[in-house]
């Protein structure tokens, strides 16, 4: 037995057998030496699984034309062809095993990892990107000489606890959600899109556990606590009992937080909060209610991109968004949907999708994007007015940095209003228009913004990786990734000012929003509206109810004091003190 510690992103425990998925697809490779005699049959083996794998590439290559694929994919696999040829690569193999004395597995490593090294000092960027061909062809070999069939997220047909390297945002849509029982994965951080999706959906989930993806074979039983972050292997019946035991008391004081739509958000003197959901198409929206989200506060519309072939049609996507227009129609109170437009690029590509950016994340992604497509953008705004017929919308635009962009989006806006206007078609023509603040830019010029739309959101995963520099997804960069720096508060705190000056809300859909104690400080800075995975919803619900608007304006105002000398770690430490003392019986959910 062995407790291995991670990154708790989504709360709950859970304990299940283990479905282990690597996006690399590589076996555990056993590294053995070899006696000199063995070394033919060790080569002959590594011809033979290298003769099979060229086959198998040869028919892949053939299916894809057949089917009419893009010249570009099979392109792609014809240059794997020809690296399958490459007498270089053979020998290096060859010399692995005869000089080094290892098995076929750890030469065809050890042969690939130096020609990645010899491409990746190459000055050509294109010759560059080659070594990721390498990757496939290692796989493609080691999963021959190793007799492993390619495993797909598609073949879980039972509960299971997804045990991975990491998942990407097309994987994440491809899951079978009904079936998955908690997530655990070697890299990620609290803002990687399983923690998105394992709080959408309220699933457990660790991240950030090193190699756990090695060491777990699937269909073993783990233990997994999405609260503490840990993970148990191979745990001893005494420990499986007790968190068995475990697992009922926290189901008991949840059940008691949990309770429904009867009762929204509201501070102890009465203050109301909106508190919404964060979901993507897909995600059930019926369960939005059990914990009492006033709507969807923020609808990542691009996951529609990632789970389909190629751009939905405007009649597809009237009928999703149409979908949960409807449901939080139905759902009364403040409730109504904000419609994020399409934030595609970063890591959020579209399957198939072969062009990569240096830099990505700052590179053509989101408002950029759509701005570059203004087709594409206009027919995503028709069908976002389409489905404010069914329910109350609202849209907002992502990643904007400059006044411009926002106009620009906004005239684009008006020609989808004019356009449907003139065909007939039914649209809320009060539907309100907002402007994320997730760019360090457009918080310091949140001025000039405020003045061109209804209403503000501030996504902070972003907000906090692009003031900090630091990548949202990277564990090792984790330790910079803090949404409780004096930069970030400033930032939110200039925000609100100039959304104040000019009468507009402001909310925070970003995940710190799940975080009650950056929740309290939020709503004290002058936020009214929180957004988040809709699991985190009653555990910030019970916290701000525990507090007045008198505590949290006193919060915020030492909090700004605090900000001329303070770290992130203080000021998060004295905040958590604050409402951990003004909140009874709070630290019951914070363990
Ligand atoms: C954010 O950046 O905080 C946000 C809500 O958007 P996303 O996480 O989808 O980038
Ligand atoms: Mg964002």
């Amino acid at each position: 037995m062995e407790t291995v510690a991670g990154l708790a992103i989504s709360r709950g425990l859970v304990a299940g057998p283990a479905f282990l998925y690597r996006a690399d697809n590589l076996p555990n490779v056993p590294e053995n030496v070899v006696a000199p005699e063995a070394a033919d049959g060790e080569l002959a083996r590594f011809q033979a699984a290298r003769a099979t794998a060229r086959e198998q590439l040869t028919e892949l290559i053939g299916r894809l034309q057949a089917d009419g694929a893009s010249g570009g994919e099979a392109d792609v696999f014809a240059n794997h062809l020809a690296l399958f040829d490459d007498v270089l690569l053979v020998a290096a193999v060859e010399r692995n095993i005869r000089e080094a004395h290892v098995n076929a597995e750890t030469a065809v490593r050890r042969a690939m990892g130096e020609f990645r090294d010899v491409f990746a000092k190459m000055k050509d960027a294109y010759l560059r990107e080659r070594a990721r061909d390498l990757d496939d062809i290692e796989r493609r070999i080691l999963r021959v000489l190793t007799k492993t069939e390619e495993t797909t997220l598609a073949q879980i047909d039972r509960p299971v606890i997804i045990v991975a390297d990491d998942l990407t945002p097309s994987e994440t849509v491809a899951l079978p959600r009904d079936f998955v029982l908690g997530f655990a994965t070697d890299r990620g951080s609290t803002t990687s899109h399983v923690a998105l999706l394992a709080r959408a959906l309220g699933i457990p989930a660790v991240v950030g556990l090193g190699d756990i993806s090695t060491r777990v074979q699937t269909g073993e039983t783990i233990l997994l606590d999405g609260t503490n972050g840990t993970v148990t292997l191979d745990p001893d019946k005494t420990t499986r009992a007790a968190f068995e035991r475990m697992i009922r008391r926290t189901r008991k004081l949840y059940s008691r937080l949990a309770d429904g739509p009867s009762r929204s958000g509201v501070l102890k003197d009465g203050t109301p909060i909106t508190l919404r959901a964060n979901v993507q198409p897909g995600v059930p929206l019926c369960g939005l209610a059990t914990y009492g989200a006033e709507g969807i506060g923020l609808y990542r519309s691009e996951y529609l991109w990632l789970g389909e072939d190629g751009h939905p049609s405007e009649e597809r996507q009237t009928q999703v968004y149409t979908e949960a227009a409807r449901a939080v129609a139905g759902m009364g109170g403040n409730s109504r949907v904000v419609f994020r437009a399409l934030d595609l690029g970063g890591d959020k590509l579209m399957s198939g999708t072969l062009y990569r950016e240096t830099n990505p994340f700052l590179g053509c992604r989101s408002i950029r994007w759509l701005l570059a497509h203004r087709d594409a953008f206009r027919t995503q705004l028709r069908a976002i007015l389409r489905a404010s017929a069914a329910g109350p919308s609202s849209v907002m635009y992502p990643m904007i940095a400059t006044r411009d962009e926002l106009r620009a989006a906004n005239d684009e806006f008006e020609l989808a209003k004019a356009e449907l206007s003139a065909a007939g078609v039914p649209f809320d023509a009060d539907i309100p228009h907002g402007c994320m603040i997730e760019v360090p830019s457009a918080a310091l010029a949140a001025d000039q913004l405020a003045r061109e739309a209804d209403f503000f959101s501030i996504g902070t995963n972003d907000l906090v990786q692009y003031t900090l520099a630091a990548d949202r997804g990277n564990e090792q960069v984790a330790y910079l990734y803090q949404p409780a720096h004096p930069a970030v508060i400033k930032l939110i705190d200039m925000t609100v000012a100039a959304a104040k000056a000019q009468g507009i809300p402001v909310a925070v859909c970003g995940e710190s929003a799940a975080d009650p104690v950056l929740a309290a400080l939020w709503i004290g800075l002058g936020v009214t509206s929180l957004s988040m995975g809709a699991s985190g919803i009653p555990v910030v619900k019970k916290a701000l109810s525990g507090l007045s608007s008198a505590d949290v304006a006193e919060l915020a105002d030492k909090v700004r004091a605090m900000c001329a000398d303070s770290s992130a770690a203080d000021i998060y430490a004295y905040c958590r003190t604050f409402v951990l003392e003004k909140v009874p019986d709070f630290e019951a959910f914070q363990a």
